[in-house]
């Protein structure tokens, strides 16, 4: 725990700045699940934060830190997806200027699902890095404040705020089991647990393509791997060459990482749906996919993250509809 410059108080006074910005989650049984896997599976439902992602957390915990000089001038994010999101609408609740910046790449839906929080719109170049450069040039010019996706340590703060909240509910879970992109979530759920309930495994889950994480661990520093489509688009992208919190977290408080197929990933997307009712987004389903798959034992009580549900509900419908609950992955034909 020494590694991390990150502590338990900083969780709690995340907690307390959350309270009525951010939803509180229950943990929810899940009965279906639970019969057809065996063991006792809970849910950790954040898919129904406002912003359809646990994003909202980290983003409000980073915002209400800044000073009236800061708030003034407003602040950026770099994101096509659901952190853009979650800052627009935190932006926007706070009074405090946003402005969003991806590239024309990004489409249409996308645009719009953060322009319809509020935020200023800015479309440069035609990759990730052009909109990095002119985020970069309007912190230069504006004095915006960038509000990072995952490696800043009050927004490894905010999504801790989930692990408080799972051990308040269920004090000594066997593990629990989180998507895992830059480490962020995963991070501060980790240090919540591995300081209050030591005994209780965490374990992140990542898509099998592109997962920049567990390659950074493996190579025993951040690498950069090369980006893929996947079914689990909200895990998509790097850890930062110059990454300073999430991988020493995730090395130390980390017990495993394991990765899933695209399969894998479409058939917990349909469980989800056919035993439980709830509809998640690739990323939100990772967690499941690696029980169904026999990635990780079946048993204990397991808590899963279920992380986001923003999902295009045209390819929910056609994964949800197409693939018998629980069905072997091989059987589900996924487009690619
Ligand atoms: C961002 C995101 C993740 C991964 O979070 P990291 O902090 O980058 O590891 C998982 N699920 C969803 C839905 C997300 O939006």
């Amino acid at each position: 725990m020494d590694q991390s410059p990150i502590h338990l108080e900083q969780l709690r006074d995340a907690a307390r700045r959350l309270a009525g910005l951010a939803l509180r989650t229950p943990l929810l049984p899940l009965p279906g699940l639970s019969g057809a896997l065996g063991g006792e599976l809970f849910a950790k439902p954040e898919y129904l934060q406002p912003t359809g992602s646990f994003k909202l957390r980290g983003a409000a915990n980073a915002l209400l830190q800044l000073d009236p000089a800061q708030r003034a001038r407003g602040v950026i994010a770099v994101s096509t997806g659901n952190h853009g999101r979650a800052v627009a609408h935190m932006a926007r609740r706070l009074g405090i200027p946003c402005s969003v910046c991806m590239s024309a790449l990004v489409p249409a839906n996308k645009r719009e699902a953060v322009a319809s929080e509020g935020a200023e719109l800015r479309i440069a170049g035609r990759s990730q890095d052009d909109a990095q450069r002119e985020a970069d040039r309007l912190v230069a010019e504006r004095g915006l404040t960038p509000i990072p996706p995952f490696d800043d340590a009050a927004v490894i703060a905010g999504q801790g705020t989930i692990g408080l909240e799972i051990l308040a509910d269920l004090p000594a879970p066997d593990r629990v089991i989180v998507p895992l992109s830059g480490g962020g979530l995963v991070s501060g759920i980790a240090l919540a647990v591995k300081t209050l309930a030591p005994r209780t495994r965490v374990i992140g889950v990542s898509m099998d393509r592109g997962a920049a994480m567990q390659a950074s661990l493996q190579a025993g520093r951040p690498i950069e791997v090369e980006e893929q489509e996947t079914l689990a688009d909200s895990l998509g992208g790097g850890i930062g060459l110059a990454n300073r919190f999430t991988f020493r977290m995730v090395r130390s408080l980390v017990d495993e990482v394991v990765l899933v197929s695209e399969a894998e990933i479409a058939a917990a997307i349909a469980a989800f749906y056919r035993r439980e009712q709830i509809v998640t987004e690739g990323a939100g389903a990772v967690g499941l996919a690696a029980l169904m798959a026999g990635r990780l034992p079946p048993g204990g009580r397991t808590v899963l993250v279920v992380s986001g549900r923003n999902i295009d509900m045209d390819l929910h419908h056609r994964l949800a509809g197409s693939s018998p609950a629980l069905a072997h992955p091989s059987a589900v034909a996924v487009e690619a």
